[in-house]
This record gives C-alpha cells, sequence and structure tokens, in this order.
C-alpha cells in the first residue's frame, strides 16, 4: 500500500465555517462540512459551526470524515 499523500489536508483539520456557509446536509450533520461527502461510520466530531439569525441562535455540532 502507498502512504497516503501528506499534502491534503484532513477534512478535521478544516476550520469549521460559520453556519451561514454550511450546506443544508452539513448543517443537519449528514454531510462532512469540509469536503461534502455524505458520512457513513465513524464521522468524527469536529466542533461546532456557530450563527445566529436575529434572536434565533443556529449553533450546530459539524462532523467530518474519519
Ligand atoms: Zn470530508
Amino acid at each position: 500500500m502507498e502512504p497516503l499523500p501528506r499534502s491534503v489536508p484532513a477534512c478535521r483539520d478544516v476550520p469549521i465555517p460559520p453556519v451561514e456557509d454550511l450546506s443544508w446536509r452539513a448543517y443537519q450533520g449528514y454531510d462532512c462540512y469540509a469536503c461534502g461527502q455524505p458520512l457513513t461510520t465513524g464521522a468524527v466530531h469536529a466542533g461546532w459551526a456557530r450563527g445566529h439569525a436575529g434572536a434565533h441562535v443556529l449553533d450546530t455540532e459539524v462532523w467530518a470524515c474519519p
């Protein structure tokens, strides 16, 4: 097996964007917030995307590829 290229950053290392920049699916936790791939098993909890609309807090947890 060849080693993985080191020049490609892991999705989990990508800075978490504000909620406004997430796709609907990423906001729901269905897709990786970094690359947009559908997540299956082993998704990595990346943290929280922050956002609000008026008085409503839209913060959501985001997930990345394993
Ligand atoms: Zn990804």
